[in-house]
């Protein structure tokens, strides 16, 4: 002890093994596929101190997505891998890199409100179905105020006017730094303006949506029998034209077909270019299907590509989630993608969750095993890979915790289970027979129940 006698315990620092880390983005992988994206791959673990788990990032903008979105996802997988009750840090490890276009996030707000860090052009395909709306939404946001003025884009939901308003306001904001773009939902636009009359405070609503150079309102056809609003609107694009602000507006459908909007307002939308979004062919389909799976770091064969853009033919959200859907339904199977395994997944929207003890009792009827003996203490070599079978199965079908799946199989602690899991994971990489005789498991669990 130090003179003072209270000098402070040194914190232990551990550095962290790459299996683990590979587990971690494992599970992340396995349980929140939609937040994956490429540049995963690049993140360094740096230790674990003081029950926080430390990661180092190559520029700002990773650690702000990962801190917006991913804090829970890591911590909660840090915590299913190490067995210790742990929290993640992001930190940014050198000078942020603003060059790459895919983690070039560059400030994710835009007057409180968020744009979504992948609506870039870099991430959007073009096809006969959009080309002008991005020809369009490109030569605005080269030269704003001048190009199309208004611009409005319109067409069913899910086909990428967000994705192209979003583009606007990142590169306006990349290229014409200093330039104030305003990014705002029609909705939030209209709710921001009654609560601003109720609390007299105009002034300010107005210098916030006039004092700009750039306004991009989405779903415009939300000011539909709102006559107030619309007055409010009508004045606020007067004021921006005026000037040569760029004014860019997306609809579900063409400003004449918007109910009970007055005509002079129809006009105006009308007076600049209004461009349509219509559902993409299977070609672009299949173009957007492996940019997604490139971002999201998914290596997808072209057949597979194929197959989910044959699935779904309208909306492009949709599109997203069947990728995801196929990609969270390989990394629990433990195998890769293909056709096969893409067709199940696809298929299996319909099957009933699952619990231990149905894994367990069928793990003991195909491989005649009694079930007290898998729940047992036996070592012996002709119980150990059914033990281990079913704690690999319990991850893949169920959510139950390391801990709980150790529980039901002989009260065995959490890193047996993960250590099973994995050996049976490995294992399946090149043990064909292996595959068949899990395939059978499953079945069995499904029609079991
Ligand atoms: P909308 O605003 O028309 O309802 P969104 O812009 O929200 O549609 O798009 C829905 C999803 O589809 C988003 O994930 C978006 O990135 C994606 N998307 C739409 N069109 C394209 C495209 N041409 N290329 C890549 N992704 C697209
Ligand atoms: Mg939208």
């Amino acid at each position: 002890m130090g003179s003072c006698g209270m000098s402070p315990q040194p914190r232990e620092v551990l550095y962290v093994p790459s299996d683990v880390w590979t587990d971690v983005l494992c599970l992340v992988r396995r349980d929140h596929p939609q937040l994956v994206r490429a540049w995963f791959r690049t993140l360094v673990p740096a230790s674990i101190t003081g029950g926080v788990l430390e990661v180092h990032t190559s520029n700002t903008a990773q650690s702000r997505y990962l801190q917006h979105h991913c804090g829970r996802a890591f911590a909660q997988a840090a915590q299913a891998v190490t067995g210790q009750l742990l929290t993640v840090r992001f930190e940014t490890n050198g000078a942020p890199s603003e060059t790459d276009p895919e983690t070039a996030v560059l400030d994710d707000y835009d007057d409180g409100l968020v744009l979504n860090a992948d609506y870039h052009f870099d991430h959007f395909v073009t096809g006969p179905c959009n080309r002008l709306a991005h020809a369009a939404a490109t030569a605005v946001a080269n030269s704003p105020g001048s190009a199309y003025n208004p611009l409005f884009l319109h067409g069913p939901v899910g086909l990428g006017k967000t994705h192209l308003m979003q583009a606007i306001c990142h590169r306006v904001r990349a290229e014409h730094p200093g330039a104030r773009c305003s990014y705002i939902t029609c909705e939030l636009f209209v709710n921001l303006f009654i609560e601003s009359v109720e609390r007299g405070a105009l002034r300010h609503f107005r210098h916030r949506f006039r004092d700009v150079d750039v306004l991009v309102i989405d779903d415009i056809q939300f000011l539909a029998k709102r006559e107030r609003s619309q007055e409010e609107f009508f004045h606020t694009f007067n004021m921006l034209h005026q000037f040569h602000r760029q004014i860019v507006m997306s609809a579900d459908c063409p400003p004449a077909e918007i109910a009970s909007l007055q005509e002079r307002l129809t006009s105006r939308f009308n007076s600049g270019l209004v461009a349509c979004v219509e559902k993409p062919c299977l070609e672009t389909r299949i173009a957007i299907v492996r940019k997604k799976a490139a971002l999201r770091c998914i290596e997808i064969p072209d057949d597979v590509a194929v197959l989910i853009a044959e699935r779904v033919d309208s909306n492009i959200r949709e599109l997203d989630g069947a990728l995801i859907k196929v990609d969270a339904y390989s990394q629990v199977a433990a195998a890769p993608i293909t056709r096969s395994l893409a067709q199940q997944a696809l298929a299996n929207g319909t099957q009933r969750p699952v619990g231990i003890p149905a894994i367990i009792e069928a793990v003991a009827r195909k491989l005649e095993v009694k079930v007290s003996d898998l729940q047992g203490r036996k070592r012996s070599k002709a119980i150990t890979l059914p033990r281990h079978i079913c704690m690999f199965l319990a991850r893949e079908l169920t959510s139950h915790s390391l801990e709980q799946i150790g529980g039901y199989l002989g009260g065995r602690d959490h890193t047996t289970v993960l250590h099973a899991s994995r050996a049976v994971r490995d294992q399946l990489q090149t043990d064909a027979e292996l595959s068949n005789l899990l395939d059978d498991i499953r079945a069995g669990i499904q029609n079991a129940g």
